[in-house]
């Protein structure tokens, strides 16, 4: 078979990677005030076998398949069942949720990968002359139901896997501007671009395992994007397969061409094409790139401090502070002999009780700050400044170093705890920094409303990052052990979650899209006018309904 890495089909990462709680002693006694989990019963997997799994058998028609394979060559199309588990959903709960429980309601029936453009432009065009459905598949990262074929779906169902187009194909070095391939997954393309001198800046927390086009397919953003930009800002160039066609959008630093096909196809979720290369801006790799640790009393005093530091001189690539749940789950999570939980139980914590704050309500930050050493020097002397004008306290730069490190392993956490019957997910929004405080507060106490709904007890927490000018994102996360349906009891506490987003004045998603899973709340966001003009966009643009129907309107 191919030599494409996919993540393992229950869960994240790759296989023989796992979270161990054993050197962090701070976890066990959290887990059980947190979510009642106690660590020391014995617990079984809660994962069906594969082999125990129903799945639907490939509705593929032997002459669709025999000239795909005369497109690709044998080797590079499978109908397999494990194939096709892979690439039927991402990784939110309720994708971990069904398919460990066996519920494929529909998976794809042809797994493709194709070795260039030319060859996706002979399977588009295959597939709109059988009137078959393509999915585009990238890392398989998605947490927003955008790659499950719909359950209803009667045609042949396409995945194509862009892993084998992967390579960095060029660097325009007077421009600082870099051709890559679609399916190029984030430490991939980093490497090639790193051998050069280069570096994308786009560090989603999902970077090992996505890819370029499927952050441009969902709007991706990365934690420098303070610095860098989101993917919107970084994607220049397009190349995007179409029926009978490529749609070209040449890397142009800015252009006053009429309504932009650029951003039509950004967030796009693989309705209008399969993007086969993005042309990105890419930067000198910096002299210094350091994160710091910062403290604060309380979540309204961080808060003001990250607006502060966006509305002053200070450039920096990382702004972020936890709220004070998530700054004790940071404690919780930290090695025993490093970092965070050693800090504080020595002399800083009774320094910061000194001072009269409760240490269970404190907010942990981390800025970011690239450069020479003078930019990186006056960065940190103007934030310093504020941070103590917020009653912050700086602990410096060992917890910026284990949080860069460890910010990939995080998604193990929660397959873990799927295995003591634990739900756990996220939703992200972006609004102004006047409406922060107040959604924030509204979506906690509806959280919580939920939890009691259910009968579970939960937990939430958040952090504010990726600042702009006129506002920033905040990151919920949320966990509870369920007590009956884990889906229909999630669907409350998701929906408590999105609701207070869009009443409080903030967006359905500030980076992780639409899909099946944000639908419900577009129109609230968007207005019934923009609903009717992407519909209108979507129907135009793939009027047989080939690429990915049904996600996003
Ligand atoms: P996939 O999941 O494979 O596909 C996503 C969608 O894009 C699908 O609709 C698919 O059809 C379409 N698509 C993919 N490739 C193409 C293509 N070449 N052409 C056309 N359409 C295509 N997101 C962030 O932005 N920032 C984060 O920090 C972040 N952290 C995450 C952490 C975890 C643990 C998880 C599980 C997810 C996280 N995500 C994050 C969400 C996810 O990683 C992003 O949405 C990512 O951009 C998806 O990329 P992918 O390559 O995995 O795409």
């Amino acid at each position: 078979m191919t030599d494409v890495k996919h993540m393992k089909w229950w869960g994240w990462g790759l296989e023989g990677i796992a979270f161990h709680h054993e050197n962090k002693p701070g976890f066990a006694p959290f887990l059980k005030s947190a979510v009642g989990v106690d660590l020391s019963l014995p617990t079984e997997p809660t994962s069906m076998a594969f082999e125990d799994l129903d799945v639907p058998a490939s509705r593929a028609s032997d002459a669709f398949l025999t000239a795909l394979t005369g497109i690709v060559g044998a080797t590079y199309l499978t109908t397999n069942d494990m194939d096709r588990v892979i690439h039927t959903f991402g990784k939110s709960i309720r994708d971990l949720l069904r398919v460990r429980a066996g519920d494929l309601a529909r998976v794809p029936d042809v797994v493709i990968y194709p070795a260039d453009e030319a060859e996706v432009q002979d399977i588009v065009d295959a597939a709109v002359e059988a009137d078959a459905v393509i999915i585009p598949f990238g890392g398989g990262s998605n947490i927003v139901g955008s790659l499950e074929p719909l359950a209803t779906e009667e045609r042949t169902v396409i995945s194509l896997d862009l892993g084998r187009l992967n390579r960095v194909l060029d660097i325009d070095e007077g421009s600082g501007l870099a051709r890559i391939q679609a399916g190029a997954q984030g430490p991939d393309l980093e490497a090639e671009l790193t051998k050069a001198g280069w570096t994308i800046g786009h560090f989603p927390d999902s970077f090992t395992h996505s890819t370029v086009g499927g952050w441009v397919a969902t709007r991706s953003s990365g934690m420098q994007s303070d610095k860098y930009g989101d993917i919107a800002d970084i994607a220049k160039g397009l190349r995007v397969v179409r029926p009978g066609g490529v749609l070209v959008i040449r890397a142009i630093p800015s252009a006053s061409t009429g309504p932009s096909v650029r951003e039509m196809i950004l967030g796009s979720e693989g309705r209008l094409g399969v993007i086969t290369e993005v042309t990105v801006q890419v930067h000198r790799i910096p002299a210094n790139r350091e994160i710091l640790a910062y403290l604060y009393p309380t979540w309204r005093a961080g808060l003001a401090a990250m607006q502060a530091i966006s509305e002053s001189d200070a450039s920096p690539s990382v702004t972020r502070v936890s709220d004070g749940n998530e700054t004790v789950f940071s404690f919780a999570t930290s090695k025993a002999s490093k970092g965070l939980s050693s800090l504080v139980t020595k002399g800083l914590g009774v320094f910061l009780k000194a001072k009269g704050w409760d240490t269970t309500k404190m907010c942990l930050s981390f800025v970011g700050y690239e450069g020479g050493d003078e930019l990186v020097s006056r960065n940190q002397k103007l934030v310093a400044s504020i941070v103590k004008k917020h009653g912050g306290v700086s602990v410096g730069k060992g917890p910026g170093v284990l949080y860069d490190q460890k910010k990939f392993d995080t998604p193990y956490i929660r397959d873990f705890f799927l295995d003591f019957g634990g739900s756990a997910d996220v939703s992200e929004t972006a609004a102004p920094w006047s409406k922060l405080l107040p959604l924030y507060t509204d979506v906690i106490a509806s959280a919580n409303r939920a939890f009691d709904e259910i009968g579970v007890k939960g937990w939430i927490m958040a952090h504010m990052s990726h600042s702009y000018h006129s506002g920033a994102c905040l990151y919920f996360t949320f966990a509870f052990v369920s007590t009956g349906d884990a889906i229909a009891q999630y669907d409350v506490v998701k929906t408590a979650i999105q609701q207070a987003f869009i009443t409080n004045g903030g967006t359905v998603s500030h980076h992780h899209g639409v899909g099946l899973e944000h639908a419900p709340w577009l129109e609230e966001d968007i207005s019934s006018e923009g609903i009717a003009m992407m519909r209108g966009l979507f129907d135009a643009a793939d009027p047989k309904g080939t690429f990915n129907p049904g996600k996003v309107v």
